[in-house]
């Protein structure tokens, strides 16, 4: 079966790893801050907070922005349920912006128009999440000037666009946002098991997610609201949790960061090739990218034009039984049982539902080969003229 996503690791990430088991730390050490000083000068952020997911990082993010119950966030809802998760977690309310279908990102005119009528309801958010779907950076000089007339904070939702950029900056640089989170779970494009890391240029947030991800505790005197009793001496001086990256975790992201600019060549160069074989196929649409930009691939999606509900269960099944592990990112937020219960429901987001009935994903790591996607698209072609008959 060829999988959707595979992390691709070699002999120097497994002695990274082996050399962090014989040493002296296995957490809270030294490799946690060279990782965060590493991926922070990639990307040109001033700090990077390495916690142990990216679900974990949108929280603290979130809460580092006073972001609490009578608060609204918005996100979209062509994602991964922890986008919206996190303002919940925080007793917040969630809504969603719809999607472009040309890119699966947020919608900037659907935002202008849903601003728009949230200021003459009082009703701005205080958070606004875009998410970098697929790898490609959503249109963020245009959130961001929004975001200044309209007076709301920015967290990118950028798990699956570490190394990907924006014009002429690497996405996390923080010109467009107040925090960054990025995803090392092995699907992403680098890898550190589990893992995530938020990534900002502001002093006082950076401090406040660094004590929120180890249990709202310092050990620094100059947080400290009363004198010391000792050297062993600490204080909790908010409520924060334990969502600490290990540093074999994050010896393991030092050593996949070398070679995050070979697996984003690699993806882009196994995307082109299916770009290109599927230029004269009508009915196959792979998701338009802009000029612009330079997309991190995490994923290669196409929209099937034409199929219904039934036929596109059917392709991804007909794929599946035939060794390609195809996938369809994603079901819409608001449909999910849990967010109908909120109040939300099927005609809230057209674009993204509409896009989810025709989407399917197809394998894209570094490890597949050119003869694996001829594979592929003849393998899709072929099952799409079998439901066609
Ligand atoms: C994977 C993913 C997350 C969650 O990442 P974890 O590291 O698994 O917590 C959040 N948002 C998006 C868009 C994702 O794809």
């Amino acid at each position: 079966m060829i999988p959707y996503g595979r992390q691709h690791l070699d002999d120097d990430d497994i002695n990274a790893v082996l050399d962090t088991l014989k040493s002296d730390w296995l957490t809270q050490g030294p490799a946690i801050p060279r990782f965060e000083e590493a991926l922070a000068q990639y990307c040109g952020a001033s700090f990077g907070i390495a916690v142990n997911s990216a679900t974990s990082a949108l929280h603290i993010a979130c809460l580092s922005l006073g972001v609490g119950e009578g608060d609204i966030v918005w996100t979209s809802p062509n994602s991964f349920v922890a986008s919206s998760n996190c303002a919940l977690y925080c007793g917040a309310s969630i809504d969603f912006v719809d999607i472009d279908l040309e890119t699966g990102n947020m919608s900037v005119s659907a935002l202008k128009v849903k601003l728009k009528q949230a200021k003459i309801d009082g009703a701005v958010p205080k958070v606004l999440i875009p998410v970098h779907f697929a790898g490609q950076p959503c249109d963020m000089e245009q959130i961001h000037a929004l975001s200044e007339s309209y007076g709301f904070h920015i967290i990118e939702d950028a798990s699956h666009a570490v190394g990907a950029k924006y014009k002429d900056d690497y996405v996390g640089c923080g010109k467009y946002a107040d925090i960054c989170v990025f995803s090392f779970h092995p699907v992403k494009i680098i890898t550190t098991m589990e893992g995530g890391m938020a990534m900002t240029n502001n002093a006082e947030l950076a401090e406040k997610m660094r004590m929120l991800r180890s249990h709202g505790v310092t050990n620094d005197p100059t947080m400290m609201t009363e004198e010391s009793h000792g050297p062993w001496y600490y204080q909790q001086v908010d409520l924060g949790f334990n969502y600490r990256m290990t540093d074999v975790e994050a010896a393991l992201g030092l050593s996949q960061l070398k070679k995050l600019p070979s697996f984003l060549e690699k993806r882009n160069t196994l995307a082109q090739q299916y770009d290109e074989l599927f230029s004269a196929h009508d009915n196959i649409v792979p998701l338009s990218q802009r000029s612009d930009v330079y997309s991190s691939y995490h994923l290669y999606v196409v929209q099937v034009l034409g199929i219904d509900n039934n036929k596109h269960a059917q392709l991804v099944s007909q794929l599946r039984a035939k060794g390609v592990f195809a996938h369809v990112h994603y079901i819409p937020i608001h449909l999910q049982p849990y967010y109908k219960t909120l109040g939300f429901s099927a005609g809230d987001f057209p674009n993204a539902e509409r896009y989810y009935e025709q989407a399917i994903t197809l394998p894209l790591f570094p490890d597949l080969t050119f003869q694996q996607i001829d594979y592929i698209v003849t393998t899709l072609h072929l099952c799409i003229n079998n439901l066609q008959q």
